[in-house]
């Protein structure tokens, strides 16, 4: 990768210059230390331009629509004249070929369309690095100019959380029809929506998706009622009928007005940004911490010891942390 001075990156991305965007988002993502320091140049410089777009999390199980739906939203919104960014976290693309945005064949429209920006996500690294990388794309993107950010995350494990942490709404896709279990969904993942689509709510299916969105309407009334003073909306949508998009971008700006009227937006960053800090460092630590000369060969001698029961875990955490090589 050819490597430019700080200024480059700097106004490249302050005048919307895509090629220029695309490689300081290439240098986050890199794992050398020289490329890091120089990312980070570029971030603080930066910093004043971004902080300015809505950041919506998408998240629903492999099937549900993630990508239909937003090259729908994303068009709908491209047609009003803004520009949209998205983003992926995919924490499947060690296991299955490439990322989740990987296939040319995903968000076709969108990709060509000049006020979209696409960028699959980085594969490899631990789903907290590749997240951190997620977050500082976001700033770039933002510093470029775009207005509103997707990420889209697939709903099968602790990733949602993760975007969740990034973003001002979280939208959650749903299947009707399919139980809860088959959709990997857990409480807790609901509760962390500000909004459910059913998605496919079109021909044979349209019934049977009204029936979950009360149903799940239902179930959201059971939770406790947040903070914020947002009730969560459950709808129903058609990305190919492009039915439901316009309804639900009034309810993110609804959410926006709201959170920025009684200060919980500004509060919700704040907190993102210190469990942004706390879990750099706790990862930072930990990277330190087996990097030591010798502490490979421990660590196998102690997990074997752990494995065999010899020793309790507790045990063997203490032996690892005091071992001095
Ligand atoms: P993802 O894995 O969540 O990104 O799901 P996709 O967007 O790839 O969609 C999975 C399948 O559902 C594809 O065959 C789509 O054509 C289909 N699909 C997506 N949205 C809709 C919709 O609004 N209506 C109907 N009938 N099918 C849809």
């Amino acid at each position: 990768m050819r490597r430019f001075p700080p200024d480059h990156y700097i106004s490249g991305i302050r005048s919307g210059d895509r090629l220029v965007l695309s490689r300081a988002i290439t240098l986050v993502e890199s794992q050398l230390e020289s490329d890091q320091e120089l990312a980070l140049a570029v971030l603080e410089q930066v910093l004043p331009q971004t902080g300015q777009s809505i950041r919506v999390g998408i998240t629903g199980v492999p099937g549900v629509g993630k990508s239909t739906f937003i090259e729908a939203f994303g068009k709908y919104l491209t047609g009003a004249g803004k520009k949209v960014a998205v983003l992926a976290i995919d924490p499947t693309s060690q296991r299955s070929h490439g990322s989740i945005l990987g296939d040319k064949t995903r968000m076709e429209t969108l990709s060509m369309d000049p006020l979209a920006y696409i960028r699959p996500t980085p594969s490899g690294g631990s789903l907290g690095g590749v997240a951190n990388k997620t977050r500082e794309t976001m700033l770039l993107c933002e510093a470029a100019g775009f207005e509103v950010i997707l990420i889209e995350t697939v709903g099968v494990g602790q990733s949602e959380t993760l975007v969740h942490g990034m973003v001002d709404f979280f939208l959650l896709l749903m299947l009707a029809g399919a139980g809860d279990e088959l959709q990997g969904m857990k409480r807790g993942i609901m509760e962390l929506a500000d909004a459910i689509a059913i998605t496919k709510a079109d021909g044979d299916n349209a019934n049977a998706a009204e029936h979950a969105r009360l149903d799940y309407q239902n179930a959201l009334h059971l939770f406790p009622p947040a903070a914020t003073g947002w009730i969560p909306p459950v709808l129903t949508c058609s990305a190919l009928q492009n039915q439901g998009i316009v309804d639900l971008w009034q309810i993110i700006t609804d959410h926006q007005r709201l959170l920025m009227e009684n200060g919980y937006r500004d509060q919700n960053r704040q907190q993102q940004n210190l469990d942004w800090l706390h879990s750099t460092v706790r990862q930072r630590l930990e990277n330190r911490f087996y990097a030591q000369p010798g502490m490979r060969a421990k660590l196998t001698e102690i997990e074997d010891a752990v494995r065999n029961g010899e020793i309790l875990p507790l045990q063997g955490a203490r032996r690892l942390m005091n071992f001095s090589p």
